[in-house]
């Protein structure tokens, strides 16, 4: 008899999953809260289509795609504006995320794979530590291994017992509050970059930005901690007044949402339960994007399933495994650069953008020159303040290499709760 697979929540990384693994003869069933028509945000986002590949899915049919402008950056008092890279990035592509949700599910459903939607799970249900069923409304659903993929604040990470070793709340300093809209454009004209991103706009921690795509105006207003409607009015003020084509009425969007913006959970599978995409903070912790680490989370997590018997927590360290070694430089490099902006505060941003020391090469990439150094070093320097939130990168830039090195290859209990300890702390 083949092995029962349950999928809590149609995120990406959950419904790539169904997929692959009703490819493979396992008997899958998803339950998502909501009902087919309303999944996915009603706006575009970026992805990189190699994730497809890498994972044997069926990539979007280019129709569907377009290029991903690069943004301008400027610092909180506006005083600098980090131009964008010269060409468009030929990996990310824009795409519809309803077109992307409904993409995916069909390659689930030609799979194989039960999808019952306006079904709520509540909670994981254990015996010790293994977790065996899913509880949901429709009643409890047994399985051999559970894949949680209901979100940042998914129920089913949070009802597991402590003893399985998941974190079960992601912490509001650690999530990325976020508004999003697409609004009319008016038409007028303005001397701004189409794609101008934000620093503490307004004096609000977080991030911002207002792009102009030819047809609507989108503005993303991210704040740290948490958001409310008068953020929100106080940065579309803001953005009418530089951006004037901003317009009022809403076409489209105007929703609330989470981000979980920190490096992903250092453990995030127990014996029957693995989880992936937001609910495991599988999150580039800079750019906030999620949709690919979460889709090629998919891929790992079908070979590790297939290869075991028991999908027991030492059978399941291959795919947490074989994500940190693919993810790992990656993920630390971004989530230190977004703790150095996000504790320098905005007075020392200014500083560093009108210094020199945040370029386009920090920010787009780039090779250094002796005198993009020099301009640092000085800037640094001359700045005192700004040294405190600069000082951790030095001893974590030395910690990576270590990280990576001593990502254990096979599960040894000892082995993997040294490295999980050692990523904690990074
Ligand atoms: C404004 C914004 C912009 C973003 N831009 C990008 C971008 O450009 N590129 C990118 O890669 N990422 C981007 N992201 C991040 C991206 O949305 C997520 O990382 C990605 O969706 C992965 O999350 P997920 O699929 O795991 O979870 P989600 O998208 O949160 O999906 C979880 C699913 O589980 C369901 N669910 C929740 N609870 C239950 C329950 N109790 N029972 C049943 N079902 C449940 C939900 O209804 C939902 O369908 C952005 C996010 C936001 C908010």
């Amino acid at each position: 008899m083949s092995k029962k697979i349950v999928v809590a929540g149609a995120g990406h990384g959950g419904i790539a999953a169904a997929a692959l693994l009703a490819r493979k003869g396992f008997d899958v069933t998803l339950v998502e809260q909501n009902e087919e028509a309303s999944l996915g945000y009603d706006w575009r986002d970026c992805i990189q289509l190699s994730c497809f590949e890498e994972t044997g899915l069926e990539p979007p049919p280019q129709s569907e795609l377009e290029p991903l402008r690069n943004l301008s950056y400027f610092n909180p008092r506006k005083t600098v504006c980090i131009p964008p890279r010269k060409e468009c990035s030929s990996v990310s592509m824009m795409i519809e995320r309803k077109f992307l949700v409904q993409h995916l599910l069909r390659q689930a459903r030609e799979s194989g794979a039960e999808l019952r939607f306006s079904c709520r799970a509540k909670g994981a249900i254990t015996e010790g530590t293994r977790v065996t069923a899913l509880e949901t409304d429709d009643g409890v659903l047994p399985c051999d291994l559970l894949i949680d993929a209901a979100g940042i604040d998914s129920p089913v990470r949070k009802s597991l017992p402590a003893e399985c070793g998941v974190l079960r709340e992601i912490a509001p300093e650690d999530t990325l509050f976020t508004y999003r809209a697409l609004y009319e454009d008016t038409g007028e004209s303005a001397d701004m970059p189409i794609y101008s991103a934000y620093f503490f706009h307004c004096g609000n921690k977080g991030f911002n930005w207002v792009f102009r795509d030819g047809e609507t105006v989108d503005v993303l207003v991210g704040s740290f901690g948490g958001i409310t409607p008068q953020i929100v009015q106080t940065a579309l003020a803001d953005f009418r007044t530089d951006h004037p084509y901003l317009g009022e009425r809403l076409l489209r969007g105007g929703a609330y949402s989470k981000i979980p913006l920190r490096r992903t959970l250092p453990q995030f599978v127990c014996d029957g339960y693995a989880a992936i995409g937001d609910s495991a903070a599988m999150i580039e912790p800079l750019s906030g994007s999620g949709m690919v680490l979460s889709i090629r989370a998919a891929g790992y997590l079908c070979d590790a399933v297939e290869a075991a018997s028991t999908f027991s927590r030492a059978e399941l360290w291959a795919y947490e495994q074989a994500y940190f070694r693919r993810n790992l430089h990656h993920i630390l490099h971004s989530d230190m650069l977004k703790d150095v902006l996000m504790q320098m505060g905005e007075k020392n941003i200014d500083a560093m953008f009108e210094k020199k020391v945040i370029t386009t090469k920090e920010l787009n990439g780039g090779k250094q020159t002796a005198a993009d150094l020099w301009h640092k070093a000085t800037g640094v320097l001359t700045t005192p303040s700004s040294i405190p939130a600069l000082w951790p990168m030095v001893r974590r830039s030395r910690t990576e290499p270590r990280l990576a090195i001593t990502l254990p290859k096979t599960y040894d209990a000892h082995a993997v709760a040294a490295w999980q300890k050692a990523y904690a702390a990074f």
